[in-house]
């Protein structure tokens, strides 16, 4: 599969990377790490990593390129890191002329031309590495590519904490740690924090609610937001400030989008203005299934949801909360 995927980078003189909305370490690692890896190995050919607005601490990574409709007539569009077709950023990837999907999801339908999908990885960062080591001298690898894809696999394995984590995905990062990856520079990306989101974490570890049963929940209204001045990503990215609390298993945070009220809303379509993103994880539990009811998916102890009432709130976390209460019986050594 990695020889047929080489072939059509070959093949193409024009590669279009995407990834999915709201951009995490992994799908950002992904893209740019192909992107760079692309780039020095066939330096005469048009290589472009494309999607919506980056929140801070992903724009070390690199530069969105912004490309006319027209470059995807005789492109390869290859879509990293994304489950499912309505989840991939800009729309235009469908225009291409070949598409290939590599990912890492549970749940991750078949789309585009040809697809690899391995759900046992925990980042789709190791799957490039992976397929760059299958790719031998056929490429040349580089530190700035590197960089990204460490980065990736750095933060969707929990700083290689996360259940999933194999000895392949380690000798990766030893790999890529070997190109002269500056770890330094890259953990104080990921840990230093500035004050206003340091004290909403406070705000996080004094307001935080529980469910009879143990599941651990943070709302952030658009007020909260504001008051404390941060971004609606760095709100988000505070799902984990509850993660290590004993006898709460799930947790998981619900962030109020703010957006604007449209003008003409068809009957019984979807307020936006009501929007209210859903950032769900686990221990043991798996919460995947739940989500997918309420419009999302993503892996089996991490994904997220999009629900548009406080009283979908109660209905998701009943449902959380009998699942938790399932898996303590079955569990019972469970922390
Ligand atoms: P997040 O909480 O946004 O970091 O999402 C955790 C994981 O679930 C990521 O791998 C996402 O790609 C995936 N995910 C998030 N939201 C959705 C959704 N609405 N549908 C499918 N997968 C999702």
């Amino acid at each position: 599969m990695f020889i047929e995927i080489l072939n059509k980078i070959k093949e193409y003189n024009r590669i279009i990377i995407h990834r999915h909305i709201r951009p995490d370490g992994d799908c950002m690692g992904s893209q740019m790490g192909l992107k760079y890896l692309l780039k020095n190995s066939f330096p005469e050919k048009e290589v472009y990593a494309v999607g919506d607005e980056l929140p801070e601490y992903l724009k070390e990574l690199g530069e969105v390129d912004i490309i006319s409709d027209e470059y995807y007539k005789d492109a390869l569009v290859i879509v990293v890191d994304t489950a499912n077709e309505s989840r991939i950023c800009d729309g235009r990837w469908q225009t291409g002329k070949y598409i290939i999907k590599i990912d890492h999801h549970d749940d991750s339908p078949e789309f585009g031309d040809l697809w690899y999908v391995d759900e046992t990885s925990p980042a789709c960062s190791s799957i490039i590495v992976r397929m760059i080591k299958a790719w031998g001298n056929e490429v040349k690898m580089c530190e700035k590519a590197g960089y990204a894809l460490y980065f990736g696999i750095v933060t969707d394995t929990g700083r290689f904490r996360y259940r999933g984590l194999t000895s392949e995905v380690l000798n990766n990062a030893g790999y890529l740690l070997d190109l002269g990856v500056d770890v330094d520079t890259l953990y104080n990306k990921l840990y230093i924090d500035d004050v206003a989101t340091l004290k909403l974490q406070g705000y996080v570890l004094n307001n935080f609610k529980t469910t009879p049963n143990g599941v651990a929940y943070i709302y952030f209204s658009k007020k909260i937001i504001e008051k404390f001045g941060v971004t609606k990503d760095e709100a988000a990215n505070l799902v984990n400030s509850i993660s290590t609390i004993k006898g709460y298993p799930v947790w998981c945070a619900f962030i109020e989008q703010g957006l604007p009220k449209p003008e003409n809303l068809a009957k019984g379509e979807l307020d936006p203005s009501k929007e209210i993103r859903v950032r769900l994880r686990s221990r043991g539990v798996t919460i995947n299934g739940v989500a997918s009811r309420y419009r999302g998916g993503g892996h089996l102890q991490a994904c997220g949801a999009t629900i548009y009432s406080k009283k979908e709130m109660k209905l998701l976390l009943e449902e959380l909360d009998l699942l938790v209460k399932q898996y303590k019986e079955e569990h019972p050594d469970a922390l």
